[in-house]
């Protein structure tokens, strides 16, 4: 695609964009990502994402060697060296660079990338037929354990999910707690509506924090509707009259069918549609403009 990616302070061809077999990113997974985009050349909740990603780095003891204004322009600096208008944007912080054993402390040289690129998640076509999910067996990280609110690289909890959703010829997984209530899916958060009122999961249910959450929780405030965080159960999700789910990938993404039940109508709900319509005017007005 002839990208030029951002790595540790410099913009890299795509192909010349390498980090060390011995960061512990490779080892074991050890570093913290964010996900975002930009819309018509504005980055939608920049703040937001960095604060998640700061807090995220702390809670596992991981310095980024950038203040958070440095990082602020280098990703927006990352979007512009690409001319990208609509762009999906990866930033990712490395543990850097250690020995054969686990201790980080004697990791030096965490590396930061950031790579703007497209993405399209789910063709135009499922956003108005909707998704059919399914509850898959692995169960969502305990938060005691790894806690799914820290946007770790570690996402093999989420990366065994899809491939059992994916087994059973659904293309996403809604994943569980260890005490069975709802979690969240493999890179979603989810919303069920019944009888006009919207529910999602607690975070401490065993999700993350998600940004499109947020926005969505305030969407349907401002829509004068009521909006819980409750917990919910599979039985919530049967018998429930409208569903979806929300990330920055995927956005608002309407799921019709769960575990083979048919949820509504089978097709986009009403108060979804409108979600959706909200969003959409959201995306296309706030954000960080990028070309100034
Ligand atoms: N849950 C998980 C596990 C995720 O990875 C993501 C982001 N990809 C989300 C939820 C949604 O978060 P956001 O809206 O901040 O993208």
């Amino acid at each position: 695609m002839g990208l030029l990616v951002y790595l540790n302070g410099k913009m890299v061809p795509e192909e010349e964009a390498k980090i060390s077999i011995f960061d512990h990113a490779v080892l074991y997974g050890d570093g913290v990502f964010e996900g975002l985009r930009s819309y018509n050349g504005k980055i939608f909740k920049l703040d937001e994402h960095l604060e998640r990603l700061y807090i995220s780095a702390k809670a596992i003891m991981l310095k980024i060697p950038l203040e958070f204004s440095e990082m602020r322009k280098a990703v927006i600096e990352t979007v512009k060296v690409n001319n990208l208008k609509d762009s999906y944007i990866r930033i990712v912080v490395t543990r850097g660079i250690g020995d054969l054993g686990l201790d980080p402390t004697i990791c030096k040289n965490q590396s930061v990338f950031i790579i703007a690129s497209k993405l399209q998640l789910y063709s135009e076509s499922f956003y108005e037929k909707g998704l059919e999910i399914v509850t898959v067996p692995t169960r969502r990280n305990l938060c005691e354990s790894l806690n799914p609110a820290i946007k770790s690289l570690n996402y093999l909890n989420n990366i065994l999910a899809k491939i059992e959703a994916m087994n059973c010829g659904a293309m996403e997984g809604l994943m569980l707690n260890n005490e069975g209530y709802i979690s969240e899916c493999t890179g979603e958060n989810v919303f069920i509506i019944k009888k006009k009122k919207v529910f999602t999961p607690p975070v401490y249910a065993g999700t993350l924090p998600g940004i499109t959450r947020e926005v969505v929780i305030e969407i349907v405030k401002n829509m004068g509707l009521e909006v819980k965080e409750m917990l919910l159960t599979r039985y919530d999700l049967y018998s429930c009259d409208e569903c979806f789910i929300t990330g920055t990938a995927a956005e608002i993404m309407p799921v019709t069918c769960v575990d083979k039940r048919i949820i509504g109508e089978g097709k986009q709900g009403p108060i979804t549609k409108k979600i959706r319509e909200s969003f959409r005017r959201l995306v296309d007005t706030e954000g960080v403009p990028v070309y100034e």
